[in-house]
């Protein structure tokens, strides 16, 4: 087994006090937790990949823009990392098994050349962190499930807004996607 870690959307406007479609509490107290699991990637220089939300303002194609407040707006500082995972980010950028990908949808496979790097370099099993866990790591963990590649979840690095989404997306992560929950 070679895994990767993905870390999704763990920005200012999902996790900071003042983001756009934050969070709240529950994001920014999953910090810590995050910060962990990508030092522990890293140290045995294990793929490590930033999945991050970029949206244009007002775009007029895009569903969320109906559904959502502008948020992860390009260019813009809430679509900055956040707190110490920023940090972390900043200190491995430059490593070659760091990677950080733009995203348009929920999933961090939608769109993205995300399924052919983790094949390219061998990975079988795909880590999760960030959040929320309801949305976009609910979304990323089904894309993963269909594509073959065994899912753990990492219930203390993922959060959500809605304490009952997060609940429920922890049990379906476990007992209809097979995913397991550390
Ligand atoms: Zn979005």
């Amino acid at each position: 087994m070679k895994r990767a870690l993905l870390v999704i959307d763990y920005t200012n406007d999902f996790v900071a006090e003042n983001g756009a479609l934050t969070c709240g509490e529950p994001g920014r107290n999953i910090e810590d937790r995050i910060t962990d699991r990508i030092q522990e990637f890293a140290e045995h220089k294990e793929e490590i990949f930033f999945m991050i939300d970029a949206h244009k303002q007002n775009d007029p194609f895009h569903p969320e823009t109906a559904l959502f407040p502008p948020h992860n707006i390009i260019g813009t500082s809430g679509r900055e990392l956040y707190g110490k995972v920023k940090q972390v980010y900043d200190h491995y950028e430059a490593e070659d098994f760091v990677h950080y990908l733009d995203k348009t949808r929920y999933s961090a496979f939608a769109g993205t050349p995300l399924d052919l790097l983790l094949k390219e370099r061998g990975i079988t099993e795909v880590h999760l962190a960030g959040v929320c866990t309801d949305i976009c790591v609910l979304h990323t963990a089904v894309d993963a499930y269909n594509l073959g590649y065994p899912i753990t979840v990492h219930q203390n690095a993922v959060a959500s807004f809605n304490q009952t989404g997060h609940d429920w997306a922890i049990s379906h992560f476990e007992t209809t996607l097979g995913a397991a929950i550390k």
